[in-house]
């Protein structure tokens, strides 16, 4: 039996989407972690994947039957500037599986060697940021975030040298697929119209198989992914997430949420909030969000224009009322994100300026964000409050406009987030070969919704010693 039964589609695609090698083999594999659940629903043994040949496998020392492995090519907006050539710097996609329920998802090693993308990059990630990009990827996913996953965890036994030096590891991360935004913008910026065409077929059979039929397919393609990312970061905002290097080469055409890099749950509420180490002018604040996500979305539409259908001037129009539809779908998925986590049945006029108001509270008394709308169940949000009149006040309009405490409430506002402290807390242990605290966070985060109370811990904000300011890549 093969561990893993390949079925490749993107590397059916041309030479120039992908330079195909192998992962560069590391020095001694040792599994940390396979996720038996991800496993089972993609239709692998898990129990194989935890076998000595598949942990080579999965540290790149041994290519396992069907891979056909290769580094994507992508460009990308960093931090607003343009970099015509990014790619797969550290990343293998070995190939695509199809679950038993008919869905396609690409399986790729993270941080398993140099490729041609690597630029000055060793190609190899440290065990630090594997385990936080496995923790974060595994809570968003139980939070019913649309993102990439972690399969599994793979130790090297080789050092990467960072600030300090740090043991390395390779993330076995899945995705619905790996093309980005900043894939189109690769082939747009080169004026390689047949690549940018190809893509976007590949792109629609793959993610949106009902745009092939539209008059306008690319167009259709365009309206899917904008629709797509504001739903996705209406998500991200109503659970206080902060992505924090909202590239256009870290946006997926597929709407899920993607590189797990120097990203945090907020604690205390506030719209300005920065974490990333990286974030020097707050780029990517928590508010932010939604407008550089329409940003990332106007370089989706701009690499789409040379084959939209129409003249040239019908294609623009077209592309820039489908961008600017962006505004309108990410308020109207915001404020049903927002009713729900108040309670509030249908739609009535006030309800985003009741919400506004609750965040300003908030922001006023630096409260919990999770644990101010978890609180709204049974009466504890009242706590997040030192001088609760204003809370109060809130409360009071909110009753009026048909808010109540029920405990249907608890299904949508989550009891437990990845908080930042207890991600570090988690890795310090790996770093130091305990792995049970990272094992105890998974498990607690796999269930977010349901409060127990012997994790009761895992639900709190950080003690001011144990507060995490930055995030790092
Ligand atoms: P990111 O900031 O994670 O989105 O990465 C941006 C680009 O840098 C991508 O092309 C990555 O493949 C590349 N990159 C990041 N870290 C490394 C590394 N250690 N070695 C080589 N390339 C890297
Ligand atoms: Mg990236
Ligand atoms: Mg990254």
């Amino acid at each position: 039996m093969t561990a893993i039964p390949f079925e490749n589609s993107f590397a059916r695609l041309p030479d120039r989407f992908y330079a195909r090698l192998s992962p560069e083999p590391v020095s001694a594999p040792s599994l940390i972690k396979v996720n038996h659940t991800l496993a089972r629903r993609l239709g692998l043994d898990p129990i194989a994947l935890e076998s000595p040949d598949m942990v080579a496998a999965l540290a790149g020392n041994s290519l396992p039957a069907g891979a056909e492995p290769l580094a994507q090519a992508y460009a990308g907006h960093q931090f607003g500037s343009w970099n015509p050539q990014l790619g797969d710097g550290r990343a293998i996609l070995l190939g695509e599986v199809v679950t038993p329920d008919g869905h396609r998802y690409d399986i790729q090693l993270k941080g398993s060697g140099q490729t041609p993308f690597s630029r000055r990059g060793d190609g190899r990630a440290p065990l630090g940021p594997v385990l936080r990009e496995y923790i974060i990827s595994e809570a968003m996913a139980a939070l019913g975030v649309p993102t990439t996953r972690s399969l599994a965890a793979v130790a090297t036994g080789d050092s990467v040298y960072r600030e300090e030096i740090e043991p390395g590891a390779v993330l076995t991360r899945v995705a619905a697929s790996h093309i980005r935004v900043g894939t189109f913008q690769f082939f747009a910026a080169r004026g390689d119209i047949e690549a940018v065409r190809l893509l976007v077929e590949h792109a629609i059979a793959r993610h949106y198989p009902d745009a092939a039929a539209a008059p306008d397919p690319a167009l259709a393609f365009l309206q899917g992914v904008v629709a797509r990312q504001a739903a996705l970061v209406a998500r991200w905002m109503a659970l206080g997430f902060i992505h924090g290097v909202m590239n256009t080469d870290n946006m997926t055409v597929s709407g899920e949420t993607i590189d797990y890099g120097p990203c945090a749950f907020m604690d205390s509420y506030h719209p300005l909030r920065v974490f990333s180490s990286i974030d020097h002018g707050g780029r990517y604040a928590y508010a932010n969000q939604p407008r550089i996500a329409q940003w990332n979305l106007a370089c989706l539409a701009q690499s789409l224009l040379p084959v939209l259908s129409g003249d040239e001037e019908t294609g623009l129009k077209a592309a820039q009322h489908a961008v600017d539809a962006f505004s309108d779908l990410f308020q109207n998925a915001w404020l049903t994100e927002m009713r729900a986590k108040l309670g509030l049945a249908g739609a009535e006029d006030g309800d985003a300026g009741l919400i506004e108001s609750l965040l300003n509270v908030m922001e006023e008394a630096e409260a919990d964000f999770t644990l101010t709308f978890r609180g709204l169940a049974d009466g504890t949000a009242r706590e997040q409050f030192r001088d609760p009149k204003a809370f109060d006040r809130w409360l009071s309009d909110w009753r009026a406009r048909g808010g109540s405490e029920t405990l249907d409430l608890n299904r949508i506002n989550p009891v437990f987030i990845p908080r930042n402290h207890l991600v570090e807390s988690a890795i310090a242990a790996g770093l130091e070969g305990d792995f049970k605290p990272f094992e105890d966070l998974l498990m607690v985060l796999s269930d977010p919704f349901t409060a127990r109370p012997e994790y009761g811990t895992y639900a709190n904000p950080p003690q001011p010693d144990e507060r995490v300011y930055q995030t790092f890549c």
